[in-house]
C-alpha cells in the first residue's frame, strides 16, 4: 500500500508504549525532529498509510513491509522503506540494538584487514560509506586516525603500504585525511607503548555510537510513519492468498497481522525466522561467529586509536572510550550456543589482555577490567566447511539479500551477514530488490539525508553555541548531550537553564528529562535501555542507579 494523500492526524506511530496494538488510521510522517533551530519543516509531509493490527484478530488492512529485527540492519530497512511511501511495521523481540548491533567495535571502517581476503568490493562499498554517514549524523559519527605500530608486525612494511595506499585510493575519501608513516619515538600518537623504537602508519577511519544508529533510524522510520514495535516476537508467519499472515506476541498476548514483503532482517537468528515461517533455507547458511571486547582505565594520552597485530597475523583494536576508559578488541570465536547468551570467556579475555601488555607500558590484569561485552556476528556462511572451524577471521564480512518470492508467491527477503558500516547500502539494495512489487514506491533516497539530529555542519561550533545559550548547565553535560542528541539536544532540555529544571538527577550527568526522552520519543523501557543502549552511562553513574532510573521509568 503506498501513500497517498488523506487523513492528516499527527500521530507519530513509533510513539506508541510497547503492546498498544491497535488500529489508529491513518497519519503522517514529518521531519520535525531534523529542521535547524526552530525552523519549520523544510520538506513536505507525506501522508502514510498506518500498520494494520487489531489486537487478537486479523485487521482489514495490509502493512506493505513487515520487518523482523530491530538491529541495524532491520531499521535502516524501515527507514529506507518509509522514507519511499510504504507502509512499514518492524517488530523486535527484545529492545532495538541489544544484541549484535550494540555489541560491536563501533568503527565506520573500510576494513584494512580484509583487502588480505580480496574483499576489495565490500572495502569499496564501506570506504565510500564513511564520509557518506559521517556527514548523515555528524553528532554520533566521527573521525579517528588510527596508528598502526610497525614494531611487532607479523606483515612486512611493504605489504602495509600497498594495502594503506589501495585504502586510501580505492573511493569515496574526500574530507578524511590519507596515510602518513611516522616516528613512534618522535611523535605524540607514540603515548603509553611500551617499544617506541620504529615506525608506525597512520590512517583515518570514523567511530559510531553503534546502538544510537541504530535508535536514530527507528526514529527517523517511526518520523516518516513506520510503526517501530520493541519486546515483540515474531512466532510464526505463513504464505496465506499472496499475503503474509504473522503472528506476533508481545506482552499483551499475540496478534495476528497481514503483510504483502517479510523482511527477515533478524541477524543471528536469521534462520530460525526462516524456520518459523516454513519455509526451505534454500542452502543459505549463516556462521555465528563472537568478538568480545574489554574496557579498561584509558592506557595512553590522545584522541587516537591504534590497531595491533598479533603474532597470529589477527589485529586487534584499542579505542579511546567514553573518556576515561579505552576500549580492547575483538575476538573470532566460532559459536554454537544460543545467541543471546554470548558472554566473553576467559581465553577470550586473556587473549585481549595479552595483546594490550604485549604493546602498552602499563601492565593489565583481569581486575582492571571495567566492563566486557560479547556480540556474535551473523556473517553468510559462502561454502560451509571451506575455512574450517579455525578461522573464523576470514570468514566474508560482505552480505546476501536472499530473495524468496517464486511464481506469485508472497515475497520474503532475508539478510545475511553485513556490517554497522554498509547497513546504508544494504538497505537501498535490498528495497532495490524489492522494487518490483511496489511499483508505485519511491525512489532511492537515504544518500546524503541527515538522521535525527545531524543537520549540522560543525560540531565544536555547535556545542559552543548551545553553551553560550544555556551558560547555568554544566558545559560538559551540554556537550555530551550533543554528541548524543545532536540538534535534538533542544528537545531533550527543553526550556530547562539550570539543573534544577532538567528534574531528578540520577548522578553522572543523567537526570529525569532525559530519561523521559528516552522513553517517550527512543522506545526506552527499562534501566538497561537507557544506561547500556541509548547512552553508556551505565559506566559513570553511582551504585544504585539503575533501581532509580527502573522505578522511575515503571
Ligand atoms: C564483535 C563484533 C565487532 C564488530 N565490529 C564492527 C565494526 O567495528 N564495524 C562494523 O561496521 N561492523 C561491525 N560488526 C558487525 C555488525 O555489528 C553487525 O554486522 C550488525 O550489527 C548486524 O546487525 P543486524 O541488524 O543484522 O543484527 P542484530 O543487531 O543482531 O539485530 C537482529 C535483531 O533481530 C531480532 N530478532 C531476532 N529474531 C526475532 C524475532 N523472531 N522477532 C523479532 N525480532 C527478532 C533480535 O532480537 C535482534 O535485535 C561487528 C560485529 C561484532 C559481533
Amino acid at each position: 500500500m503506498l501513500a497517498h494523500a488523506g487523513d492528516m492526524t499527527p500521530v507519530h506511530r513509533g510513539d506508541k508504549p510497547d503492546g498498544e496494538f491497535q488500529r489508529i488510521g491513518r497519519s503522517f510522517s514529518c521531519c520535525s525532529l531534523h529542521f535547524r533551530g526552530g525552523d519549520p519543516c523544510p520538506r513536505p509531509r507525506v501522508p502514510v498509510p498506518v500498520a494494520m493490527v487489531v489486537d487478537g484478530r486479523m485487521a482489514n488492512e495490509t502493512t506493505d513491509l513487515l520487518v523482523v529485527g530491530g538491529g541495524i540492519n532491520g531499521a535502516g530497512i524501515a527507514r529506507d522503506a518509509a522514507g519511499r511511501g510504504l507502509s512499514v511495521l518492524l517488530v523486535e523481540k527484545d529492545d532495538l540494538a541489544e544484541h549484535t548491533s550494540s555489541a560491536s567495535t563501533k568503527l565506520i571502517h573500510g576494513g584494512l584487514r580484509y583487502l588480505e581476503y580480496g574483499e576489495f568490493r565490500l572495502v569499496r562499498e564501506s570506504l565510500i560509506e564513511r564520509e557518506q554517514l559521517w556527514g548523515m549524523a555528524p553528532h554520533i559519527i566521527w573521525p579517528l586516525r588510527f596508528v598502526l605500530p610497525q614494531t611487532q608486525s607479523p606483515r612486512p612494511a611493504w605489504m602495509v603500504r600497498t594495502g594503506l595506499f589501495l585504502y586510501d585510493h580505492l573511493g569515496g575519501r574526500e574530507k578524511l585525511p590519507g596515510t602518513e608513516t611516522i616516528r613512534l619515538d618522535a611523535s605524540p600518537f607514540g603515548d603509553g607503548l611500551k617499544e617506541r623504537r620504529g615506525r608506525a602508519f597512520v590512517y583515518s577511519d570514523c567511530w559510531v555510537e553503534d546502538s544510537r544508529l541504530v535508535v536514530l533510524n527507528a526514529r527517523d522510520a517511526a518520523n516518516r510513519g513506520a510503526d517501530i514495535r520493541t519486546r515483540s516476537r515474531l512466532v510464526s508467519a505463513r504464505r496465506e492468498d499472496g499475503l503474509w499472515a504473522v503472528t506476533v506476541a508481545n506482552g499483551n498476548g499475540e496478534h495476528r497481522v497481514q503483510a504483502r514483503v517479510l523482511v527477515n532482517a533478524a541477524g543471528p537468528w536469521v534462520s530460525d525466522v526462516i524456520a518459523a515461517t516454513g519455509v526451505n533455507a534454500r542452502g543459505r547458511g549463516v556462521r555465528l561467529v563472537k568478538g568480545s571486547h574489554i574496557v579498561v582505565p584509558r592506557l595512553y594520552e590522545g584522541d587516537h586509536a591504534l590497531m595491533l597485530q598479533n603474532p597470529d597475523r589477527r589485529i586487534v583494536f584499542a579505542v579511546p572510550y567514553e573518556g576515561k576508559f579505552t576500549l580492547v578488541g575483538t575476538t573470532d570465536e566460532p559459536w554454537e550456543g544460543a545467541p543471546a547468551k554470548a558472554q566473553i570467556s576467559a581465553g577470550e579475555t586473556d587473549y585481549l589482555l595479552d595483546t594490550a601488555n604485549r604493546y602498552f607500558s602499563r601492565t593489565l590484569t583481569a581486575s582492571d577490567i571495567a566492563w566486557s561485552y560479547a556480540g556474535i556476528r551473523p556473517l553468510y556462511d559462502e561454502k560451509p566447511g571451506r575455512n574450517g572451524p579455525g578461522s573464523a577471521s576470514s570468514v566474508t564480512r560482505d552480505y546476501l539479500l536472499d530473495l524468496d518470492a517464486e511464481g506469485d508467491r508472497a515475497p520474503m527477503l532475508s539478510v545475511f551477514g553485513g556490517k554497522i558500516t554498509t547497513y546504508r547500502k544494504l538497505a537501498e539494495h535490498a528495497m532495490h530488490e524489492l522494487a518490483r512489487f511496489f511499483p508505485k514506491a519511491g525512489p532511492a533516497w537515504t544518500a546524503g539525508a541527515t538522521l535525527p539530529g545531524g543537520d549540522l555542519d560543525d560540531f565544536d561550533a555547535f556545542v559552543r553555541a548551545l553553551v553560550a545559550d544555556r551558560p547555568e548547565l554544566p558545559p560538559a553535560l551540554l556537550r555530551r548531550l550533543a554528541r548524543a542528541y545532536g540538534t535534538d539536544v533542544r528537545a531533550v532540555l527543553g526550556d530547562a537553564q539550570a539543573m534544577a529544571d532538567l528534574g531528578e538527577d540520577f548522578g553522572g550527568g543523567l537526570t529525569a528529562a532525559e530519561v523521559d526522552y528516552l522513553r517517550n520519543r527512543e522506545w526506552a523501557r527499562t534501566a538497561d535501555d537507557v544506561l547500556f543502549r541509548r547512552s553508556k552511562l551505565g559506566l559513570h553513574v553511582p551504585a544504585g542507579t539503575a533501581e532509580r532510573v527502573a522505578a522511575h521509568l515503571a
